[in-house]
């Protein structure tokens, strides 16, 4: 007989703190799931809790090969980086401005902008 190894996933829904322990092949990177206890509809990717808009929703329920699911994939880790981008204070509003009221060339311009 052959054995399946499983991972065991553990997780804590994050609106009713019920704690739930799955067994898979393998760590999910994307995980949706009802939760059981309050029904609520929870995402986690990578292990922590995310919601995802309705767009991002709808693509991943249409993923039908792992073409569709890495650019589903993409566009989430694309969405949590804009989501984790601090904000902008007035500070860097000055100090844009100062930088291209400095800029001479349009490639000052483009550095000044794509600076990371
Ligand atoms: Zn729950």
């Amino acid at each position: 007989m052959k054995t399946i190894s499983c991972t065991r996933v553990s997780f804590i829904c994050p609106i009713c703190n019920a704690t739930y322990d799955i067994f898979l092949r393998k760590q999910p990177q994307l995980m949706m799931i009802h939760c059981p206890s309050c029904k609520k509809f929870v995402s986690f990717y990578n292990g922590e809790f995310h919601i995802f808009n309705q767009i991002t929703v709808s693509k991943i329920k249409s993923i039908k090969n792992k073409r569709d699911a890495i650019a589903v994939i993409n566009d989430i880790n694309e969405q949590i980086k804009f989501s984790n981008r601090s904000a902008i204070t007035s500070d860097d509003v000055i100090n844009l401005k100062i930088a291209l009221g400095q800029s001479k060339t349009f490639t000052d311009v483009m550095n000044v902008i794509c600076k990371k």
